[in-house]
């Protein structure tokens, strides 16, 4: 063991999330070592960057019959997946860099190759390595969760570097669980020829706003994606080169054949064997307990992305990096309340939701407006041939958003539009007074902001055209008895 390494900070876990911690204190000036198990990139190289090459290959696909709508011949028996293979290696080789080690240690950052392991509260080991610092963080990120089925560890289970590996699309998929990232790269691969079964024991998308669901379940349906759903799988066979996943119902046994099975049952933090009791880390199977700092029970030891509990967002990992990075530096600023969650489902149609769901709304005000608007509404859509799908905003009867979401359209884009406007306090009068180039899907949430009728000031219009009226009719009455006394005064005079 060589001697003691004595950084300002030091991160565990290279993926993209910790990266960009140590980039930002190396350039303040601190001296920083990054502890890496695997390859610095993390699970956005390996794992994210692939999907969405098969998932943009599956839309652009899709496009086709739309192609063929103004007559542009397009001819889809020439797709090829194994050129798909391709397409990730280059995008996958035109990210890399920015995650490269040689761009890491060009930044004077230290890098161990090694699992991380705390001894003690200020302490750490790794690669051979002691290393003591100032600042932890740790940035490990998630793993696929453990299916507790019987036989599962006996088949190989599809994932997306394997996936990405193949020639042909699999002939005949089982997918076993309903986490929705798998969900999006299954219905890909089912447009591109897989024969697909889905086995769940709960509801596909149950998380999910069930009206932007609903047209996603039916997308499935057409698709010819067969779906199980409150199902109980009693074990996994190897069968020839295929599967069979057997599945239990009471009394009796049936079996599902696949050539391949796909594990949908989401992730779990990456917190196992780390050592944190020995560093007074708290934590659990739910990931590390942080404060609104991101700070955990040792005031030393910072932890984000989805290591941390609760934070189990898509982006949060970078996001938390900045505010972390102002924590270390004794910056201003560092903290994430008032955070908007937003998320986004990549099926096609896809799901995009920013801020508080109906339900949650519901529980904490006592009056919500729910706004609406059709995608098919917009010239953009009319113009794309895109009928389907639509805009949803909840505000408070002041008009305050408080969640959005839309299915359909380019739902990933318009989610950033929600996210601005809950996180700065916008109501539903801003997003209906923004100007919009035009042609723009934009304009659905600009029209759906146009149907709030503020209440308030709906009562105070009412109250204020009560008061008129009587004022009117007082007058009236008063101009009635004056005339009646001046009619009363010239017959006299004239009589
Ligand atoms: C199939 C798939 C699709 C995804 N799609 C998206 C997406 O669309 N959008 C999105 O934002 N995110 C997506 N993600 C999640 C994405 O991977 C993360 O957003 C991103 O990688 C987070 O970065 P991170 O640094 O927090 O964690 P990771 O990328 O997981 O990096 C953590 C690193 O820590 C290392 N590590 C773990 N434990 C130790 C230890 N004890 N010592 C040393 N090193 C350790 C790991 O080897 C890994 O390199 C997807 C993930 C998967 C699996």
């Amino acid at each position: 063991m060589s001697a003691e390494l004595q950084p300002d900070l030091c991160v565990i876990g290279g993926g993209p999330g910790g990266l960009a911690v140590a980039l930002g204190a190396t350039a303040s000036g601190k001296s920083v070592v990054v502890i890496e198990k695997n390859a610095l990139g993390g699970r956005r190289l390996t794992e994210s960057i692939p999907r969405h090459v098969l998932l943009t290959a599956s839309r652009a696909l899709d496009s086709a019959p739309r192609a063929a709508d103004f007559e542009i011949a397009v001819d889809d028996s020439q797709f090829d997946f194994g050129h798909i293979r391709q397409q990730i290696a280059g995008a996958v080789a035109a990210i890399a860099p920015n995650y490269s080690q040689a761009r890491i240690e060009a930044a004077n950052i230290t890098v161990i190759s090694g699992s991380g392991r705390f001894t003690g509260p200020d302490t750490c080991e790794a690669g051979g390595e002691t290393i003591r610092a100032r600042h932890f963080v740790i940035a490990t990120g998630a793993v696929s969760r453990r299916l507790p089925i019987q036989g599962v560890d006996a088949v190989r289970p599809l994932d997306c570097a394997a996936l990405s590996a193949l020639d042909r699309p699999p002939e005949r998929l089982i997918v076993i669980g309903a986490d929705p990232g798998e969900l999006a790269l299954a219905q890909a691969l089912r447009r591109f020829g897989s024969e697909v079964t889905i086995l769940s024991a709960h509801a596909l998308f149950a998380g999910e706003d069930e009206e932007l669901a609903a047209p996603v379940r039916a997308a499935f349906a057409r698709d010819g994606i067969v779906v199980h759903e409150g199902v109980r799988i009693s074990r996994i066979e190897p069968r020839g080169s295929g599967v069979r996943v057997v599945l239990a119902s009471p009394g009796y046994e049936r079996p599902v054949a696949g050539s391949h099975v796909l594990l949908s049952a989401g992730t779990t933090p990456a917190v196992e064997g780390m050592g944190l009791a020995a560093a007074g880390v708290r934590y659990d199977e739910a990931g590390i307990e942080t404060n609104a700092r991101l700070a955990t029970s040792n005031w030393r030891i910072h932890a984000i992305g989805a290591a941390a509990k609760g934070s189990q967002e898509d982006g949060a990992a970078e996001w938390h990096a900045g505010h972390v990075l102002r924590a270390i530096l004794g910056l201003p600023g560092g903290n994430l309340r008032g955070k908007v969650p937003a998320r986004i489902v990549w099926t096609s149609p896809p799901i995009g939701w920013a801020g508080a769901s109906e339900a949650q709304a519901r529980a904490a005000h006592r009056h919500i407006c729910i706004l609406r608007w059709p995608l098919a509404e917009t010239e953009r859509a009319r113009i794309e041939r895109q009928p389907s799908g639509h805009v949803k905003l909840i505000t408070t009867r002041s008009g305050t958003i408080l969640g959005a979401g839309i299915v359909g359209g380019r739902a990933e884009e318009l989610v950033t539009l929600f996210t601005l406007a809950i996180s700065k306090h916008m109501t539903a009068n801003d997003i209906a007074s923004i100007m919009l180039p035009y042609p723009a899907l934009a304009s659905a949430a600009r029209s759906a902001g146009m149907t709030f009728r503020d209440e308030k000031s709906y009562v105070q219009f009412d109250r204020l055209l009560a008061a008129w009226n009587q004022m009117i009719e007082r007058q009236a009455g008063e101009f009635r008895q004056m005339a009646g006394v001046l009619s009363g005064k010239a017959r006299r005079m004239f009589r």
